[in-house]
């Protein structure tokens, strides 16, 4: 039994404010809410937070929005939640050295809207750029559209500012662009799901916004033509800043969402982006390799049309939700066998009846088959469940991993020895332990 939660200034223990933080997107439903919630404003209360938890052996889940896939900010009886949310400061941007120094509960989308104003970017934009948090991002090493070409959010994050589990402050990594001083540190708390330590500041680097943007959209009859069009774009050694593959089962979902009839031009389709100095002639390439299987294709450079190519691929999500339940998973495997996963894909759906749509970042090889089920029904056990295991399955055997951007969370755990072997695995135990002793950060998640 924990101790009289009232004991932490700031707990809210009312039923509402717990009931709020439970859980996030992944569709898990904890059987019991968290004791309670603390809404951290500035990095004292974070401090006092951790050392209260370490006082009293309290496990604390770290939350930035709330939007994850994998449950990781799910939290149940017996633990605190740490709600990051409100600490949501752009603290500098130094347009010079193209650097951002910020809190972790800005939105994504706010900070790479502020670096504009220089005539710069953050480059990764998950989809859910608009409703989560750099914090978030940085936890989960989260991709996006654009990671195909500037990669993932590791490869923005210079310096962290953390909060260890006692309460101690420590400043990992650097502000400058390069630097190799001791062990990245950055490096191993990016994607450590809130296990490590809490991410309290960060500096980020930005990038010049191109000067060039071409997009274009290209259908076909059916996903695995799409999908084996995306992978000849790879391997034609072109390099598009976006390549996101949709099929007919989100088609689907988007017409009715939006209006369109974008299914009605085919069963898949292609959205691609390449920017910088000649990006028009990149296009073309591009078009040119579509063009040999594709039903129909167009490119444009204004960007209000281009907007338009990319809010299909930016709706699908929503677009899905709003038809049922559903479980996204996030497999990634090597870009050569894109056409293999859909196929495989398609091929558990067929076998087990469950409705599986797929959404891929096709550019990283990440692909995001999305469960669906009628509304209520579970999609983390019974038959949706079986079958978002055998896509796991799947992408090991193509020599793939079970989660490209999305996190282990608490959802994956019993897949990751499976992928990662015991000994790595047992690394991985180890290093936790020298971070938190005690075992009292988001524990039973990530790892
Ligand atoms: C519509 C939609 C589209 C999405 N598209 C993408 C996509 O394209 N790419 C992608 O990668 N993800 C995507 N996601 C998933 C999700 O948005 C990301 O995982 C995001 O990084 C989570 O951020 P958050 O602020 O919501 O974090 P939360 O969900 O609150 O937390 C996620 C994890 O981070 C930890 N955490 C949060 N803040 C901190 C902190 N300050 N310090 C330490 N740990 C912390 C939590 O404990 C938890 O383990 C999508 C989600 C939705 C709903």
């Amino acid at each position: 039994m924990n101790p009289p939660p009232g004991t932490l200034t700031g707990l809210l223990t009312d039923p509402a404010s717990r009931a709020a933080v439970a859980t996030d997107r992944s569709g898990h439903v904890p059987a019991t809410p968290p004791d309670g919630v603390v809404r951290a404003r500035d990095v004292e209360d974070v401090v006092r937070t951790l050392r209260w938890a370490t006082e009293h052996r309290t496990p604390v889940v770290t939350r930035g929005a709330g939007t994850g896939l994998a449950a990781g900010a799910s939290a149940h009886a017996g633990e605190v939640v740490l709600d990051m949310s409100g600490m949501d400061r752009i603290l500098q941007i130094r347009p010079d050295d193209q650097v951002a120094v910020v809190e972790p509960g800005v939105l994504t989308a706010d900070l790479d809207a502020a670096a504009g104003e220089h005539g710069l970017f953050y480059a990764p934009d998950p989809a859910s750029a608009a409703i989560s948090t750099i914090g978030g991002n940085i936890a989960t090493n989260a991709g996006g559209l654009r990671c195909a070409k500037y990669g993932v959010t590791r490869e923005a994050v210079l310096g962290l500012d953390l909060v260890l589990a006692d309460g101690r402050r420590v400043r990992t990594g650097r502000q400058t662009v390069k630097g190799v001083a001791g062990y990245d540190l950055t490096g191993l708390v990016v994607g450590s799901e809130g296990t490590l330590a809490v991410v309290v500041g960060a500096t980020v680097r930005l990038r010049p916004r191109p000067a060039e943007v071409a997009t274009l959209a290209a259908h076909f009859d059916d996903v695995v033509t799409a999908a084996a069009a995306a992978s000849a774009i790879t391997a034609a050694r072109l390099q598009p800043s976006v390549l996101e593959l949709v099929d007919s089962v989100t088609l689907e979902a988007v017409d009715a969402a939006r209006g369109s009839s974008l299914r009605s031009l085919g069963g898949a389709v292609l959205v691609v982006q390449c920017d910088g100095r000649g990006a028009g002639a990149e296009i073309d390439a591009v078009g040119a390799v579509v063009g040999r299987s594709a039903t129909t294709w167009r490119s444009t450079t204004d960007p209000a049309e281009a907007d338009d190519l990319l809010a299909t691929r930016r709706a699908a999500l929503p677009a899905l939700e709003a038809t049922g339940d559903v479980f996204i998973e996030d497999i990634s495997v090597p870009r050569s066998r894109l056409a293999d996963a859909v196929r495989g894909v398609q091929a558990i759906s067929a076998r087990t009846g469950v409705r599986i749509a797929t959404v891929a970042h096709a550019g990283d090889g990440n692909l995001h088959p999305v469960v669906v089920v009628e509304r209520g029904g579970t999609v983390t056990e019974g038959p949706a469940w079986d079958a978002a295991c055998a896509v796991f399955e799947l992408a090991l055997e193509l020599g793939g991993t079970l989660t490209g951007e999305h996190g282990v969370g608490l959802l994956k755990r019993t897949w990751l020895r499976a992928e990662l072997g015991q000994d790595c695995l047992d690394l991985q135990h180890d290093l936790k332990r020298v971070f938190d002793p005690l075992g009292i950060l988001n524990p039973g998640k990530g790892i």
